[in-house]
């Protein structure tokens, strides 16, 4: 590539908006253009590093006997209603009409059309096991998209479903893409680690998260420097409740009057030990009765290092629905504080407690939107700054041993760039998809599904590699992996000549360069290129060549080292 005839575009600052370092990067280095609230253009630039990335999780996803289908963007809405998914996602699932009024979905994840094709397709247990994967557009109306690329509304995944006949047989292909996951993210070039997760709702018995270890992520990960446990921070913390979850809940169901109850009581029933308990729990329970949902929520804010006061708990029609967006409108529905929320209306929650200002609404916003039980720790919201993160999650785990006794947890944050889940029947006995076993008996089909966020691993390899110049792609998966910068081309004959020869002995080789031909100099050139990041850049200079010498300087050297022409090749591979 020749950089006249590329599209180059750098700015010196960052949009006010771009809050995190990837975001400032990404937008200075003219990768992504932004058109909406979190709806981007890849840039030339940008697309380059999407389409390496993308290159990687193919290759290594088909070596992992995956096979690759193109499921539509827009899917039929009577699909998403057969798993109940079209009302559970509440305002997330972005929602189209047509012309004559039938309602579609666009996709956030591809579940229901996997599993439409697959019950059609799959007769018999002989075509089992397989799996299908994509890489398509996803659309998610996120209640905050920021920070770019990492958190879009339209971005990116590669979404693979595999389909087995047992038990066995899906967890085996579960590990096929754990296993798969860790080669591509070791080919990233990115350091990264698989935590346990929690599965939540959707039930099942695996989960793991892939995050990309950096100190920005929004993620609290718990691991054991000495073991091999590592869970993200929800899983972690769910070892703080003991005993059966969902009868517990029951129990707090029957327990629970609009009257206050002791969080003693509650936490007995929940199995909480309140000595230990992390310093902020929000505990929802949702139940349904004669196919209608009736919600029950309740929120503790527990709090481990302080005398607790009191729990109110209520019941609520609703809540789960409602989203906040602004801190006022959280304020509004549950009064102000401090140290009591609520009561408001003739039907309110819950609620706490509590001998402080609850003055964030990432300090106490749960979110309470699944079947079942969900709880989600004190960094839920994420808004609150890094120090009061890290001294909650200290409160979490400090001192406590690992749960496999071989040592003691340690903390660190990551971004979550790609979730491996056993799903299990959910969804193929929600739509029917069976197939006929050896004994001719039609059986549902045992599935996993297995996401990577293409586009968000962009800004977590940011996040993880730059310094005050700009950016620093690992070689896999920079925009070019060589630019040539050529001093004064058009002045000199032997730089002219030599650049050139160098330009088509690094094709030859196979090497993605980029020849930097614009005429610019050399401080605006070299400065663009360390923006961009670029890992090799060689500077190609009449008074070097004169002494047999080019310039070569790795994007994380400080000097640059004098080597032979001929040897160029051979230094950078
Ligand atoms: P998060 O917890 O960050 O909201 P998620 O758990 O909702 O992510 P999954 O449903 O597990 O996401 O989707 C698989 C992958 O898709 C995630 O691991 C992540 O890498 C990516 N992803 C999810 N939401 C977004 C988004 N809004 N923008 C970019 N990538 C995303
Ligand atoms: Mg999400
Ligand atoms: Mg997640
Ligand atoms: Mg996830």
């Amino acid at each position: 590539m020749r950089a006249s005839r590329f599209f180059i575009s750098t700015l010196k600052d960052a949009p006010s908006d771009a809050e995190i370092v990837s975001h400032q990067l990404m937008m200075r280095a003219g990768m992504i253009k932004r058109l909406g609230s979190g709806i981007y253009t890849y840039m030339p630039m940008g697309l380059r590093v999407i389409r390496k990335v993308e290159a990687i999780v193919r290759e290594e996803m088909n070596q992992a006997a995956a096979i690759e289908l193109l499921m539509p963007l827009v899917q039929p809405a009577e699909l998403w209603q057969e798993t109940g998914r079209w009302d559970k996602m509440g305002a997330e699932l972005m929602r189209v009409k047509d012309r004559h009024g039938r309602e579609y979905a666009i996709q956030p994840t591809s579940e229901e059309v996997i599993t439409d094709v697959v019950r059609t397709e799959i007769k018999s247990y002989r075509q089992l096991p397989l799996n299908f994967y994509h890489i398509q557009t996803k659309f998610r109306d996120e209640r905050r998209p920021r920070f770019g690329l990492m958190r879009g509304r339209e971005f990116t995944m590669k979404d693979a479903y595999s389909f087995d006949r047992d038990l066995a047989g899906m967890q085996a292909s579960y590990k096929v893409m754990f296993d798969a996951y860790t080669r591509i993210f070791t080919r990233f070039g990115l350091k990264f680690r698989a935590v346990a997760a929690d599965n939540g709702a959707i039930g099942g018995s695996g989960s793991h998260e892939f995050h990309v270890i950096a100190h920005t992520g929004e993620d609290a990960l718990v691991y054991c420097p000495t073991s091999d446990y590592a869970a993200n921070m929800e899983a972690a913390e769910a070892l703080a409740l003991t005993g059966e979850r969902p009868a517990a809940t029951e129990e707090l169901s029957k327990a629970a009057t609009p009257d206050t109850v002791k969080c003693e009581t509650v936490a007995a029933l929940l199995g909480i030990d309140l000595a230990r308990t992390v310093k902020t729990i929000a505990l929802t329970a949702e139940t349904e009765k004669d196919g209608k949902i009736t919600k029950q929520h309740f929120m503790l804010l527990l709090r481990g290092d302080h005398e607790l006061n009191e729990i109110k708990v209520g019941k609520v029609a609703g809540l789960a629905n409602h989203r906040f967006t602004t801190e006022e409108e959280l304020l509004e529905v549950y009064g102000s504080i401090p140290g009591y929320l609520g009561p408001i209306g003739t039907q309110l929650p819950v609620t706490v407690v509590a001998d402080r200002t609850v003055d964030k609404m990432s300090d106490f916003v749960c979110g309470a939107n699944d079947a079942g039980f969900h709880y989600t720790g004190a960094n839920w919201g994420r808004d609150l700054p890094e120090a009061a993160i890290v001294a909650d999650l200290r409160n979490v785990v400090a001192g406590d041993a690992s749960p496999d006794g071989k040592g003691v947890l340690a903390i660190e944050r990551g971004i979550e760039v790609g979730h491996v889940f056993q799903l299990g029947t959910a969804y193929s006995e929600s739509m029917k998809a069976t197939f006929l076993d050896e004994n001719g008996k039609p059986a549902p089909l045992q599935m996993g599904c297995y996401g990577i966020g293409i586009t968000r691993i962009l800004g977590a390899a940011i996040e993880q590699n730059f310094d005050d110049k700009g950016i620093i792609w690992p070689a896999s998966i920079a925009p070019f992996e060589v630019v040539l910068c050529p001093m004064g081309m058009d002045r000199s004959e032997l730089v002219k000549e030599q650049t050139e020869q160098l330009y088509a002995a690094l094709q030859g080789a196979g090497v993605d360069v980029i020849l930097d031909d614009r005429g610019q100099r050399p401080g605006a050139m070299f400065a663009d290129w360390e923006l961009i990041g670029v890992p090799h850049r060689v500077v190609i200079g009449e008074r070097g060549l004169k002494e047999g010498k080019l310039e070569y300087q790795g994007r994380r050297d400080t000097e640059a080292t004098g080597v032979a022409p001929s040897d160029i090749v051979a230094f950078i591979q």
